[in-house]
């Protein structure tokens, strides 16, 4: 039985449900049998109301044994369920083995056993009717009497009948839980690559920033709750100075070690409210959210600095250096202007230098700081 199917069968609601059921049963039986012998022999018989009693408190004992076990170990077996059946059934062909139907009560342990999908449990729940059965018949001279060859073949028919439904029922319970489980399977795959895909297609692959797609979509709703909700907003380009110089000296490898060490350094820095996108080949754009220009313009130094002081062995001990335009957003101005704006102050610092940041055109010459 596969793994699926084995937890489905230990947790099962059903469990307590049988135990209830053979509760009943208790009471059931004895006041059934106490009326079929009325009716039968229109009168009590003497030895009856202790031989019931005797029966109950057997019959309670082996089902107290079970209740125990499943409220205080947490059993569920359903074993001893079949065996329980058993005794259960045997105790009442035994009180009344001149009653010819009474033999038929053996199907319910059969049944009994179908609810684990264990088809060597039924098989077993089978053999051990066969069994007790057996015993009885052969020990009870009133139940040889009662029963004529017809009656010992139809039950015999009636257990291998009960038992060959049980299999295959269980066989059709297996098969549709295993394409179940299949098609759960499937599914998740399928959501787990929606995921993946959904990922891929917002993030950059070679420094897992946000695209450039993901991050106009985000500046266009950031620039919505500015309009809506006076939300703070600056955004900085951030570009690699003379890039194409590390790409044509060290090699085009170790620009891409280097995009992803700036990368990391920006997204390390920046807080959580903020956004970072690598922009284009080697330029970044940081969207900064609940925060004045100062606040912003510190954050943008701070990574504009360590990145500076960052050698890397890949580019003979050197650094590689940034220069960032950095434009806060004016309610009202739209998202090209904000760009224009950061683009000039980035122009600014490239044209001034590099290695600066330069604040709506504003130049602010750090170097050295
Ligand atoms: P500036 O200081 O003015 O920014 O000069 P720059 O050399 O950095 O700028 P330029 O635009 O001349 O060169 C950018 C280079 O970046 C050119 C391109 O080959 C390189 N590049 C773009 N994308 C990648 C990439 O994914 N990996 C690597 N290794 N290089 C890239
Ligand atoms: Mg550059
Ligand atoms: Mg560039």
């Amino acid at each position: 039985m596969n793994h699926l199917l084995l937890e489905l069968a230990n947790t099962r609601h059903t469990y307590r449900k049988m135990i209830n059921l053979y509760w009943t049963t208790i009471v059931l039986t004895v006041l059934l049998e106490y009326w079929l012998h009325r009716v039968r022999f229109g009168a009590v018989p003497d030895y009856l109301p202790s031989t019931l009693v005797l029966q109950a408190i057997g019959l309670a004992l082996a089902t107290g044994v079970i209740e125990m076990l499943y409220r205080y170990r947490k059993v569920q077996s359903d074993n001893l369920l079949i065996v329980t059946g058993v005794v259960y059934a045997s105790s009442i062909i035994y009180i009344n083995p001149t009653i010819g139907i009474v033999p038929a009560i053996y199907i319910f342990p059969i049944l009994t056993s179908m609810l684990s999908f264990n088809k060597n449990r039924i098989l077993l729940a089978f053999s051990l009717v066969l069994l007790c059965f057996g015993t009885l018949y052969a020990l009870t001279p009133e139940l040889r009497t009662a029963m004529l060859p017809v009656h010992l073949i139809g039950v015999l028919f009636l257990y291998a009948g009960v038992t060959l439904i049980a299999l295959s029922i269980t066989s059709s319970g297996i098969e549709l839980l295993n394409s179940l489980r299949q098609a759960t399977e499937a599914k998740q795959e399928l959501l787990v690559k929606n995921v993946i895909m959904d990922k891929l297609s917002k993030m950059d692959a070679l420094t897992d920033l946000y695209n450039h797609k993901t991050f106009h979509e985000y500046l266009e709703k950031l620039i919505e709750q500015n309009e809506r909700n006076h939300l703070a907003l600056q955004l900085a380009i951030m570009d690699i100075d003379n890039f194409k110089k590390i790409n044509d000296t060290y090699g085009h490898w170790v620009g891409d070690i280097i995009l992803q060490r700036v990368a990391y350094l920006i997204r390390e820095t920046v807080t959580p409210n903020d956004f970072v996108a690598r922009y284009g080949g080697e330029e970044f754009a940081v969207i900064f959210t609940e925060k004045t220009v100062e606040q912003s313009h510190r954050l943008a130094e701070l990574i504009r600095q360590q990145c500076a002081s960052t050698v890397h062995a890949e580019l003979d001990g050197q650094a590689a250096t940034l220069s960032i335009g950095l434009q806060n957003y004016a309610k009202g101005e739209g998202k090209e202007a904000l760009f224009k704006g950061a683009d000039a102050s980035l122009y600014a610092a490239k044209r001034t230098g590099k290695n600066k940041t330069v604040v709506q055109s504003v130049v602010i010459d750090h170097k050295g700081a």
